[in-house]
């Protein structure tokens, strides 16, 4: 298998929300993009592991993905051993993907940021041959973080604003999560609550770069311009 991008988060619903419009954007320009969760979700209040991976896969045919996996990592207990860091690369062999987003290195829940950490180095020892003999090296060329929920400036932001609508069709595909609930013995209006939110946040991002909505992304490295005059987005 090889895909162009392949996007690896801590829970089932994690790209949803933060670079689901740019993979979203992606398999519309034709790239095969693909999603790696790490957990199932399984100290969710709501729903359970099958649940959570049902919706994931309703989720991905919203997306266009082409290929979403899960590893059943311990949700909430999330470690960078060497074990799951290794099981890591070894997925990164098998779909060998051109780009990774990785979830921004800082973050209040501790499986976000361990993700970022775990998935960069993966990568690294993904690309060493001596890791397992019986599978060929592979190394991602690029890693991107995605940093929606990360208070930082971002590298760059991606205009999503045509695929806004089914980003938000996708995260609305995990009814265990962002279904109508009773709450306080009233209807709580779930769906018009995340709508809003998320709204917000696109429409600060794209606001930078003077388009609708946007997903921002860090990278670590400097990007390379080629052409100075066409540059997008206008200085302020
Ligand atoms: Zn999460």
């Amino acid at each position: 298998m090889s895909l162009d991008v392949l996007a690896i988060a801590a829970h089932p619903d994690d790209v949803e929300q933060t670079c689901g419009g740019a993979l979203i954007r992606m398999s519309e320009a034709g790239y095969r993009t693909g999603v790696l969760d790490l957990t199932a979700g399984d100290m969710g209040t709501r729903g359970s592991p099958e649940i959570r991976i049902a919706e994931s896969e309703a989720a991905s045919k919203v997306m266009g993905v082409a290929w979403r996996g899960n590893m059943r990592m311990p949700d909430a207990k999330l470690e960078n051993s060497l074990d799951f860091r290794t099981k890591l690369a070894l997925k990164i062999r098998e779909v060998r993907p051109k780009v990774v987003i990785l979830p921004y290195w800082q973050a209040r829940h501790p499986d976000h940021y361990r993700c970022g950490e775990m998935g960069y180095e993966a990568c690294f020892l993904a690309g060493l041959r001596k890791l397992d003999p019986e599978t060929e090296p592979f190394r991602p060329s690029k890693i991107l973080y995605a940093s929606l929920y990360a208070d930082v400036r971002p590298s760059f932001i991606v205009d999503i604003s045509a695929q806004f609508e089914r980003r938000m069709s996708a995260l609305l595909s995990y009814t265990s999560q962002y279904g109508e609930m009773f709450e306080g013995g009233a209807l709580f209006p779930n769906e018009q609550e995340i709508r809003e939110r998320l709204a917000a946040v696109a429409r600060f991002y794209g606001n930078q770069i003077g388009v609708k909505y946007g997903e921002p992304f860090v990278v670590k490295e400097a990007i390379q311009i080629d052409d100075i005059v066409s540059m997008p987005s206008r200085s302020i």
